[in-house]
């Protein structure tokens, strides 16, 4: 009889905690690490790692993926990465708690969500991904554009007594049924309606919920600190964890602004604040095109935007406030998917473009693409700088996360590569090529710092004991594979990958084990 039920045999281990590599053989009994040992161990089944790398699974604190899970439970796109947990219910955007299926539908349909949507809560859409049998862990947090769309609907308004005690009950019910962090997304509609007194409620009942305060910040361009400083103020108030979602300095003026940004994260964690950020290894972002209209054009959502683009004197007044300034110029914002329509084909091509084939401005190429596609398109900007995309990944305070939602090898369109990408980019561009950190130090973003964030011991972690979820790969060429002119390429050099002790890919390949679950607490 063997002593484990498998053995990764003959690696090099990285622990997750930053420590530098040792070669060592781990044995998992049970879906935990039994035991790591200088000396080979014995095992019913043998992964050999000779040559290789060993790491705890990575932990993407950043996905979307929650909008597809359900439809692509495999995960293709992040086994090849390593990625083991995604945490979701980001930027404000959750499947839950449900109020109106069809308004929740059109919201999201930038994320192209493949759900049932057939449950109202956080317990309903996990029994539902848990049904689906995922490859990999999911979890959920609960999103404020959610919450705000269950009890106000998709309106620009501020929230009375009533709304404000309805909501927070929302989000305490979420962290009830085992949500893990309670999200803003304050750029999006309705999030962005919000005034400051509503997040200290909201951020509060999350503090009492043990959620972690995840934020796309206000403002990630010319008032990037100020928008830094809400979220901090709120989190101290809330007495919450923070996560600031996906650093950066947006848009050509303000380049160098994440210096700043980095420095009052620092004041704050100096001060005693559990702050820490993340970022994804790329100069581009990616969001729904209707970021481009004035936050007014999308009071009361989706439908109500596309009638008033309907009127031609709003349509007017919404195009003269557009040609007033973007931070991002025409011939950088790419599009990225439009779903069946007229502009299906152009996938790729910048707005620049586009407006120019027709013979318009792009405000008004914008609005065509938004008509022609209800109101449903996701675009790529290439908006940020080479260096402040190394400056924010080099600080110890931030953790590598995707933005990413793809789960397929497969699609439609021309997705941000980041969904393919992200993990194994940092190590082949900012390890092996640029020498900005140490590969220890870049796991460590990718494990026990993301794991931190959820106040998780026995995950992100390679020690007897832990939860053996498992990365084994080539660390001289594991690499990205995706880019913005041709994304649909999975990553190469993962050899295998564990999740709770099974080998859901093994020898470069998924294998169809499908151990993954919703995790509610640790
Ligand atoms: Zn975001």
């Amino acid at each position: 009889m063997s002593e484990f039920d498998v053995v990764i045999d003959g690696g090099i281990l990285i622990d997750g905690t930053g420590a530098e590599p040792v070669p060592a053989h781990v044995g998992i009994r049970q879906g935990r690490i039994a035991e790591i040992s200088a000396h080979p161990l014995q095992g019913a089944h043998t992964i050999d790692a000779a040559g290789m790398t060993v790491t705890p699974g990575f932990i993407d604190l950043h996905s979307h993926a929650d909008f597809r899970v359900q439809g692509h439970p495999q995960a293709d796109t992040q086994l090849h990465q390593g990625v083991t947990t995604l945490v979701t219910g980001n930027c404000g955007f959750s499947p839950f708690p449900i109020a109106d299926a069809e308004r929740m539908r059109t919201s999201s349909a930038f994320l192209e969500p493949e759900l049932g949507w057939d449950w109202t809560d956080a317990a309903g859409y996990a029994a539902a991904v848990d049904a689906a049998e995922p490859a990999i862990n999911i979890v959920a947090q609960v999103g404020h554009n959610a919450v705000r769309e269950a009890v106000m609907g998709g309106d620009q308004r501020l929230a009375d007594d009533d709304d404000l005690a309805a909501m927070a009950t929302l989000v305490q019910k979420a962290a009830e049924q085992g949500a893990q962090g309670f999200s803003t997304g304050l750029i999006y509609a309705p999030g962005t309606y919000s005034d400051e007194r509503e997040l200290q409620h909201l951020v509060g009942a999350a503090g009492r919920g043990g959620l972690l305060y995840s934020t796309h910040i206000r403002n990630e361009g010319a008032r990037l600190t100020d928008a830094v400083a809400e979220a901090i103020r709120l989190a101290r108030a809330g007495g919450t964890r923070l996560q600031i979602s996906h650093l950066k300095s947006a848009g050509l003026g303000n380049h160098g602004g994440v210096h700043a940004a980095l420095d009052l994260i620092d004041e704050a964690a100096e001060a005693g604040l559990d702050v820490a950020a993340d970022v994804y290894p790329y100069t581009a972002s990616s969001t729904t095109l209707t970021t481009r209209l004035p936050t007014w054009a999308l009071d009361g959502g989706t439908r109500a935007m596309l009638q008033r683009l309907g009127d031609p004197a709003a349509r007017e007044k919404v195009l003269t406030e557009m040609r007033q300034g973007q931070a991002t110029p025409a011939d950088r914002v790419m599009i990225a998917h439009v779903g069946p329509g007229r502009y299906a084909q152009m996938a790729g091509q910048s707005l620049a473009q586009i407006a120019e084939e027709e013979g318009v401005d792009d405000a008004e190429a914008t609005l065509r693409i938004l008509h022609a596609h209800d109101g449903n398109a996701s675009v790529v900007l290439h908006s940020m700088s080479p260096d402040d995309v190394a400056t924010v990944i080099a600080h110890p305070k931030v953790a590598v996360a995707s933005d990413g939602w793809v789960l397929t090898p497969t699609g439609e369109g021309r997705p941000h590569p980041r969904s393919f990408g992200t993990f194994p980019r940092v190590i082949a561009h900012y390890v092996r090529q640029l020498g900005l950190i140490s590969l220890p130090e870049a796991i460590r973003k990718m494990t026990s710092l993301p794991a931190s964030r959820l106040g998780w011991a026995n995950r992100g972690v390679l020690r007897a004991g832990a939860v053996a979820d498992v990365a084994v790969f080539d660390a001289d060429t594991f690499a990205d594979n995706s880019t913005f002119t041709d994304p649909w390429h999975l990553a190469g050099g993962m050899h295998a990958v564990l999740v709770a002790g099974q080998v859901a890919f093994d020898g470069g390949a998924p294998t169809g084990v499908r151990a993954g679950r919703v995790l509610r607490s640790e």
